[in-house]
């Protein structure tokens, strides 16, 4: 039986000064956008003054997203502290501009991995361990981790997948209690749900929306706010319909029309007074100002160009451009700084040989190498590096982006013919780039790349520092292999710069051309780290190598 006591954990948040708590769920499909909605309303209650966080639980098994395939999942996002997230986690960084961290993405692996261990180690002695109390207890207990440090007003928490579900039901039924523990003034529920268009009735459907709450009340719970997303505006009749069936009142159903960019959303969730909805009905005031010029601004220069790039994107998960989310984005805030449309081309590594290479890269105005692992593709990325090198293109390589410059230098200018990473050839005489020396002993997959943020000391006069402006910085990392560092001297004295490294390890973390308009390459993931108000600047600077390369052409 649930037990309808304050939970532990949520009177440690209490004590701290009572988090308010919205959850979000989806119901009739998957690929609705909660993660959008999510984050487009914790924009407009920070732009309100609250200090906000999101938070997103997720019904598979997979302790982290990490050993997903990108094709299943897409990309894999990177915290600061080292977790491997889901990709929602990028959007609700890139949107509040303010880092998350492992405790932000919790799966079901997780939650049973922690109870199965607690019950190992004699936690539950005498007892039956079940999903109800104990799984359900460790999820109210993740759910109200955030609140208990005290950083946050307000914690948005996504559930994923959908209502229905089978791996959702201990969500839901944890949601449903913890309605209880926190009390209904302080837990709100918002339902993001379909409202399809039938073009042979030409007529707006309600009826999935009636079933998914129904699922949601069978449940045990009742959502607060409906938002609905739909291809055509929701006349007032079906709001009234929905609002009259789904027991929510008729300005707590929301319209979610599809938006030409996410980053209109908040704008648009503004306009539907989503913000004020919840505020109202938590008894918050709504009087607060709501401060969102500067992103204003920025969609102002996003959607009025003066200038444009075209940037080809190689990598071999091209299929899904989910994959490479994060620098997708990064060419957003890039190109909006620069008030230029980058034009991203999606080239699979797979598919370039010596004889097409012009006809796929020749009238690129940049070059990105993207990271990867495994050896698919890995011949198509060395040989767009080479041609970056060769015809003075603008290139940027990330992570194994930069391992495979770092090779086509040594194949091709240090004549190391056979130059090679360990990871896609064990037999080479030449590893210019090797597995890292405490990654030798390590035989377990899940979680142990080198991962999260390390600090990186830049060369000053080099680029990449003229980029950052800075000689210290922290960037965030997902890899297993490096530079070797025993080939230092001889790429240097060929041109090949290492102009950053780690200052602890000494590892390579950086490289750049010298005889070239802007060649960089980085061990490190800097899209990670670009947001809508802080614009990476090495996004920044590849755009403006690109924009001064256009106009070198004509
Ligand atoms: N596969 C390479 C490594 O593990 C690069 C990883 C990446 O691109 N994220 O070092």
């Amino acid at each position: 039986m649930p037990r309808f006591v304050s939970h532990k954990c949520y009177s440690a948040a209490k004590l701290m000064g009572l988090p308010k708590y919205i959850f979000v769920t989806g119901g009739v499909t998957s690929s609705l956008g909660k993660g959008i909605i999510s984050a487009s309303l914790a924009k407009l209650l920070q732009a309100r003054g609250f200090r906000v966080t999101i938070q997103k639980f997720d019904p598979y098994l997979n302790i982290d997203p990490g050993t997903l395939n990108p094709y299943e999942h897409g990309e894999c996002y990177v915290t600061d502290d080292g977790a491997e997230t889901d990709l929602d986690l990028g959007h609700y960084e890139r949107f509040l501009n303010v880092p998350t961290s492992q405790a932000n993405n919790v799966t079901t692996g997780r939650i049973y991995y922690n109870v199965i261990t607690k019950e190992r180690q004699g936690d539950y002695l005498g007892k039956t361990v079940q999903v109800v109390p104990h799984i359900t207890d460790e999820i109210k207990k993740n759910f109200f981790a955030l609140g208990a440090s005290g950083s946050y007003d307000i914690i948005i928490t996504e559930i994923g997948g959908c209502v229905g579900d089978i791996e959702s039901l201990p969500f839901i039924e944890a949601l449903r209690q913890a309605r209880w523990d926190v009390g209904p003034n302080n837990l709100l529920v918002i339902h993001l749900t379909l409202v399809p268009y039938l073009q042979a009735a030409g007529e707006l459907k309600t009826k999935p929306t009636q079933h998914s709450v129904k699922q949601l009340l069978e449940a045990g719970v009742q959502p607060d706010i409906l938002v609905c997303r739909s291809e055509k505006p929701l006349p007032a009749d079906i709001r009234k319909k929905i609002a009259l069936f789904c027991n929510v009142n008729v300005n707590s159903v929301i319209e979610a029309q599809d938006a030409e960019t996410i980053y209109d959303v908040p704008i648009m969730m503004r306009k539907e007074k989503l913000d004020e909805r919840f505020l109202t009905k938590l008894k918050l005031s709504t009087k607060s100002e709501v401060k969102i010029d500067q992103w204003k601004e920025f969609l102002g220069r996003h959607k009025n160009p003066t200038e444009e790039v075209k940037i080809a994107l190689v990598g071999k998960y091209v299929e899904l451009p989910d994959a490479y989310k994060s620098i997708v984005e990064s060419f957003v805030h890039a190109g909006a700084e620069n008030e230029c449309k980058v034009h991203l081309n999606y080239i699979s590594s797979d598919s370039i040989t010596t004889k097409n290479i012009t006809e796929l890269l020749g009238d690129q105005d940049g070059i990105l190498v993207a990271p990867g692992f495994g050896e698919r593709g890995m011949q198509g990325k060395i040989q767009a590096c080479k041609y970056a090198r060769v015809n003075k293109i603008p290139f940027f390589g990330i992570c194994l982006g930069m391992q495979c410059a770092v090779i086509e230098f040594a194949r091709n200018v240090l004549k190391l013919k056979n130059a090679a990473s360990k990871e896609m050839d064990t037999k080479s005489s030449h590893w210019v780039i090797d597995l890292m020396e405490n990654q030798k002993k390590i035989t377990v997959k899940g979680g142990t790349m080198r991962l999260g943020a390390y600090d990186c000391v830049l060369k000053k006069g080099t680029k990449i520092y003229q980029a950052y402006g800075k000689s210290k910085i922290s960037e965030r990392h997902r890899h297993r292999y490096e530079f070797n560092n025993k080939y230092i001297a001889k790429f240097e004295s060929a041109g090949m710069i290492m102009s950053g490294t780690n200052p602890e390890t000494g590892l390579v973390e950086t490289i750049e051309l010298k005889d070239h308009p802007w060649f960089v390459g980085t061990q490190y993931h800097p899209e990670l780290k670009s947001t809508v108000l802080n614009p990476h600047k090495l996004f920044v600077k590849f755009v403006q190598a690109a924009l001064a390369k256009k106009a070198e052409k004509i």
